[in-house]
């Protein structure tokens, strides 16, 4: 006869499978589907978005949970079964709130949209998206209010994405960061010493791009036997289990950095879902922990590694021989300088480390007044070019790199920008801890060396996939809570030596 924690097991892994399997519809959707397929798509997302959903809030899961609960309750609080228990009941009452009929119909309507934006990025035709932006977020806003009584409806919002995170907190720690990062911003303009990026914008092989971000991806321990890479419009990385974590890039000829900044980036977050242990594979605990967590994989990968000194030290040379035309006369300074040039800019995932978090915070302040209904869609464009003015000094020329440059908002992610900017803030609270751990870390860098940095992060953060809530994991690892000093170091350190400022 098998235990209540075994039949609970069973259900949870059914309803991964449905998930897993939208997961891969979502990929291919983003990878290789016709734009014709879309309804069809739509349709098939919203039936199994639907299946998953009510399985998971069946009454037989529910008779089993509560008696799952009682075997668990002897059980070391730490341990595998203990924490899916805590993990399941959080998850099971919230989505218990939410009718199966709203989860399909926002799996539809979201699959619609994001076709929308697909075809209206491009044509910068923000009008022909505008009814389906609507339409999300009317649905994101009664999402919300399932979960009412809230401080703030935004809230709920976050929560989908970073479990415990109120609006308040959020707000609180941008206007700690907002008045040092602008006043460093606006140093390394008054300061004028011009970086030479140039070279950057020349014309480069897009397979030879591809094969140098699949070397970077193999050093950093990226396991391409349980993964792929693929072109997508938007970089993203989807994971269908621990045997199977994808990740997709982009590639522009005429800019270098992008495929190799979004690879780096991209990997950092599947090296988080490759590192879970086995025995979390088909559970709700398999993955990161959170969206903040996982961006500060991806960030440290991308940023504290990827655009160290170190680091290209090691593979600069390894770049000029496969571009030797481009790179010849350019010295490793001189690329780490370019590499690493603030310039307010009109696209966040272009973005430099110093100006990145201000696009977050724009985003921030847009989707809480949506949140509130004090913004209606329509005004969105205008007020997107204002914050773009108040916030980086630069008015887009079009929508297209305006307000149309995300595809986030298209499928329902109300509430996760956020969590790109403390994802920054806690890459930077572990880098200051891994430093005091592994004193040799930038020479391994340099030599192209990235397995004792994996083994930190695989022993502290990913094998223990979503077993600790973020906060909890935070306070395990760098024995405190969010902070944004140590980013505001980080940043003001690094560009203070390279722009020279006192
Ligand atoms: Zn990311």
């Amino acid at each position: 006869m098998p235990s209540h924690l075994e039949r609970l097991r069973h259900l949870l892994g059914e309803v991964f499978d449905l998930r897993a399997a939208s997961a891969v519809l979502e990929w291919d959707q983003q990878v290789n589907m016709p734009p014709g397929g879309a309804p069809n798509r739509a349709a098939q997302l919203s039936t199994i978005g639907r299946l998953a959903h009510e399985t998971f809030i069946s009454d037989e899961v529910g008779a089993e949970l509560d008696a799952a609960q009682g075997e668990a309750a002897s059980l070391d609080p730490d341990s595998d079964d203990a924490r899916l228990v805590r993990k399941v009941r959080r998850d099971y009452t919230k989505a218990r709130k939410v009718p199966a009929e709203f989860v399909g119909e926002f799996a539809r309507v979201s699959a619609l949209a994001q076709g929308a934006w697909t075809r209206a990025r491009p044509a910068d035709d923000f009008a022909s998206f505008a009814p389906h932006l609507e339409q999300v977020f009317e649905m994101r806003r009664q999402y919300a209010d399932f979960f009412a009584p809230y401080d703030h409806r935004y809230d709920a919002m976050l929560d989908d994405f970073e479990p415990g995170l109120k609006a308040a907190q959020v707000k609180a720690v941008f206007d700690e960061l907002r008045p040092r990062q602008v006043a460093l911003v606006r140093a390394i303009q008054e300061r004028g010493r011009p970086v030479d990026d140039a070279f950057l914008h020349l014309d480069y092989d897009l397979q030879k791009q591809w094969d140098f971000g699949v070397e970077i991806a193999r050093a950093y321990g990226y396991d391409f036997n349980r993964g792929r890479q693929d072109k997508s419009a938007h970089p993203f990385t989807t994971s269908f289990g621990l045997g199977d974590v994808r990740i997709t890039t982009r590639f522009y000829p005429k800019l270098l950095t992008s495929s190799i900044f979004s690879t780096m980036h991209e990997t950092g977050h599947a090296l988080y879902d490759q590192g879970s242990k086995p025995s979390l594979d088909r559970t709700p605990l398999l993955g990161g922990t959170s969206l903040a967590i996982h961006e500060s994989q991806s960030r440290m990968w991308e940023n504290f590694v990827g655009r160290s000194r170190a680091f290209w030290s090691g593979f600069f040379p390894r770049l000029q021989a496969l571009f030797p035309s481009q790179l010849n006369k350019v010295d490793v300074e001189a690329f780490y300088r370019a590499i690493n040039k603030v310039q307010p800019s009109l696209i966040r995932v272009e973005a430099d480390e110093a100006t990145y978090n201000l696009h977050i915070m724009l985003r921030f302040d847009l989707e809480l007044a949506l949140a509130e209904k004090s913004l209606d869609v329509r005004h969105l464009p205008e007020q997107w070019n204002a914050k773009m003015k108040e916030y980086l000094g630069l008015t887009p020329p079009d929508d297209k790199d305006g307000v149309l440059q995300d595809v986030h908002w298209s499928t329902g992610y109300m509430g996760y920008f956020p969590t790109y900017a403390l994802g920054n803030l806690i890459a930077a609270q572990l880098w200051e801890r891994i430093q005091a751990d592994l004193p040799a870390l930038h020479q391994e860098i340099a030599r192209g060396q990235f397995g004792s940095l994996l083994a930190w992060l695989r022993e502290h953060i990913h094998q223990h996939g979503g077993k600790f809530e973020p906060v909890e994991l935070l306070q395990r690892v760098v024995g405190g809570g969010l902070s944004a000093q140590p980013y505001l170091r980080y940043l003001e350190s690094k560009f203070g030596e390279i722009y020279g400022l006192s």
